[in-house]
């Protein structure tokens, strides 16, 4: 049996804006046997929350209407307050400077890859973060 196999099916919830960057990473999490669905904002990211269930989201952070920051700090709060379980989630964004990741941190994300990133290292973020 593959490692693929064994593992646990996640279902992701993946908030990217640009098409090109949806189409890479559906590609990659699908070879990997995860349900992915895309917001292409955070906006719609916190509506999806409202009545879906994700074990992970992966979150881009330069996005109109609501930025992956923004997102994200609304998704922590709406946790405090009990109306969704804890989910963890990967910064998954060009900015590559160290405050970028610290942003990311203090906002309450859990990981940080930098986009363009190899297929095998988004597999293993989500290692990190899941299993
Ligand atoms: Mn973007």
């Amino acid at each position: 049996m593959s490692e693929i196999s064994q593992s646990k099916v996640l279902r992701i919830l993946l908030v990217e804006d640009n098409e090109l960057n949806q189409k890479f990473a559906l590609a990659v999490l699908k070879r990997l046997g995860y349900i992915t669905e895309v917001a292409e904002n955070g906006l719609v990211a916190l509506k999806l929350l409202n009545t879906n269930k994700y074990d992970l989201i992966l979150m881009d952070i330069q996005m109109p209407e609501m930025n992956g920051i923004e997102a994200t700090i609304e998704i922590r709060k709406m946790e405090k307050a009990n109306l969704i379980e804890h989910i963890p989630i990967i910064a998954v964004t060009a900015f590559a400077m160290e405050h970028d990741r610290r942003n990311c941190m203090d906002a309450g994300m859990d990981e940080f890859l930098t986009k363009p990133y190899k297929p095998i290292e988004l597999e293993q973020k989500i290692k990190t973060v899941m299993f």
